[in-house]
């Protein structure tokens, strides 16, 4: 296991478990009971998704390295080789917010997609909380999207080590004072900006798609933000708040639903 692949695991594990520590000091909202079965029933999704991610992992590191013999994709551009990487970062994470938003703006992706938002109780185990399918197709369309930019696994590994520790701190219960939130939002999405992403109310969960950075957000106008603290906002999907709708087989099963058996909204 190379160096880069440790850190990626590494500031995975440890940004989850800080984070996850910090959540049950400090809660941004005080109401969470059961933190560590709702882990636990969140983490059996990312186990399903691991079992696909590691082979799928494989094949996206054997296509990215044939691929750079033959297209050097932005490598063929006359600058350093740390602007290559600087620049590579920013196209992987701008690829990251168009499929974001497309699986918001497509009723077919929305359907997977709604599982990772249906979630009421939000915290940093929800940022590993998605249906398999999500992650099959997303590993499978941005391989292509990869080769063309011309992307080298060690840089996708460098993305994995930022953005990783960004996404699982956007999506936990830590109250991250608001002072410090506002001045974080100009380079990163934040807590704030990410649970008026996870509101029930559409107009405000179309919004925020960034994953490393909130710059496409404020570029492509899809940013916002609100003044104080967000206690009247409610997590989650519209009638999926209940025991049976979070069942481990109710979230599995959703998408596969009829439109009258599920809540598309
Ligand atoms: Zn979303």
């Amino acid at each position: 296991m190379s160096t880069l692949q440790l850190l990626s695991y590494g500031s995975t594990l440890l940004a989850g478990a800080v984070l996850w520590i910090l959540e049950a000091i400090v809660p941004y909202f005080l109401n969470r009971k059961r933190h560590l079965t709702h882990t636990l029933k969140n983490f059996t999704l990312a186990g399903i998704n691991i079992l696909i991610m590691l082979p799928l992992g494989v094949v996206t590191a054997y296509v990215l390295s044939i691929s750079s013999d033959w297209w050097p994709g932005i490598k063929a551009l006359p600058i350093e080789s740390w602007q290559h990487v600087i620049l590579t970062l920013l196209l992987i994470d701008l690829w990251m917010y168009a499929w974001h938003r497309i699986n918001h703006r497509s009723e077919f992706l929305w359907r997977f997609h709604a599982v990772h938002h249906s979630d009421p109780e939000m915290d940093v185990s929800t940022a590993w909380r998605f249906h398999w399918v999500e992650i099959v197709m997303s590993e499978l369309l941005r391989m292509p999207v990869f080769v063309m930019i011309g992307v080298r696994i060690e840089e996708l590994l460098i993305y994995n080590i930022i953005m990783t520790p960004i996404i699982a701190f956007h999506h936990s219960n830590v109250n991250v004072p608001e002072t410090l939130d506002r001045a974080l939002r100009w380079l990163i999405p934040t807590p704030h900006l990410h649970r008026l992403h996870h509101s029930v109310i559409r107009q405000e969960h179309d919004t925020n798609y960034g994953s490393m950075l909130s710059v496409w957000d404020r570029l492509f106008g899809s940013l916002l933000e609100k003044d104080g603290k967000l206690s009247d906002l409610s997590l989650g999907l519209i009638g999926e708040t209940d025991q049976n709708s979070q069942k481990l087989g109710a979230l599995l099963s959703r998408p596969f639903k009829t439109r009258s058996q599920q809540n598309i909204i």
